[in-house]
């Protein structure tokens, strides 16, 4: 179990340190920002959507390692993803962090590295604030999110 939570480590300590999609969408048609008070994480996610699919994704911001490579991971698997796919993912990502017992690793790929936050409860705001910013951009909300 180890050599798997270096490699988590690792990964998340990459999409932190190179986040993807780290920049202003100019055409976005939703954007939403989500502030966590807690720990000082602050992301805007911008998203285009054609169809009800999402076409593209992007964020800034700053925050923690947990928070921005949470962020840049989100913005990797949603590309293509329909409104539904992406609160499903959300749901399956949200359980897996607050050690929901229906919850599982299978099939949610570089998300599972994110399970360790289960072990400190502070973390697990770091992580789904960009699914909560993503998913009130997505049902085109203007309140800015907060974890409070
Ligand atoms: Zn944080």
């Amino acid at each position: 179990m180890d050599d798997l939570r270096d490699l988590y480590q690792e990964m998340i300590l990459d999409h932190y340190k190179n986040p993807r999609n780290f920049h202003i969408m100019e055409g976005a048609n939703r954007r939403a920002e989500g502030y966590n008070p807690l720990c000082g994480d602050r992301v805007t996610v911008y998203l285009l959507i054609e169809n009800d699919t999402i076409t593209d994704v992007s964020f800034e911001g700053s925050g923690c390692a947990i928070c921005t490579a949470s962020t840049s991971v989100m913005t990797e698997l949603l590309k293509g993803q329909s409104f539904e796919e992406a609160e499903a993912l959300f749901a399956s990502f949200r359980g897996l962090v607050t050690a929901d017992p229906s919850a599982t690793v299978e099939n949610m790929g570089k998300l599972a590295a994110f399970t360790g936050v289960r072990e400190f409860p502070v973390r697990i705001k770091c992580a789904t604030l960009p699914w909560h910013t993503m998913l009130s951009a997505l049902e085109n909300k203007h309140e800015p999110v907060t974890t409070e």
